[in-house]
């Protein structure tokens, strides 16, 4: 059973406490608005968003919490080419979508798809992250 599907209905404090975060509200908050919206902020973009919450946060708080959740594996920095690091909760094995308007698309990735990338290389190479990187131009739809 995959966590992800199950991550949206727990309470967060138990969700940060499963991956060994100790939770405290700033975390909380801040990992709640990537759950909320899942366009893949930058730290600035979430420190503004969770400012409407917790107006006296600072943005070094944000970025220490990021820190936390990327490292426990709760949330996944996306670094492209020079800009700045964007912050994805989708747990799921996903590519990525760079469209040129400057938008980070979610494409999900099915296991066979992940398993024949693995099959490309040698059998002694240990592979510990395979990352899919698209850029192109997307449709727009709004
Ligand atoms: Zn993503």
């Amino acid at each position: 059973m995959a966590e992800s599907d199950t991550i949206d209905s727990k309470p967060l404090a138990k969700v940060l406490n499963e991956h060994g975060v100790r939770p405290t509200s700033q975390r909380e908050t801040v990992y709640e608005s990537l759950l909320q919206k899942r366009d893949h902020p930058t730290a600035d973009e979430v420190f503004a968003r969770v400012r409407e919450k917790a107006p006296t946060i600072s943005l070094a708080t944000v970025y220490n919490c990021l820190d936390v959740l990327v490292q426990n594996k709760l949330v996944r920095a996306v670094n492209f080419e020079r800009a700045p690091t964007q912050y994805c909760a989708n747990l799921a094995p996903h590519a990525h979508f760079h469209d040129e308007a400057g938008r980070t698309l979610d494409i999900e990735m099915p296991t066979g798809v992940i398993d024949q990338l693995r099959d490309l290389l040698p059998s002694d190479f240990d592979v510990k992250h395979i990352e899919v990187n698209f850029h192109g131009r997307a449709p727009h739809n709004d």
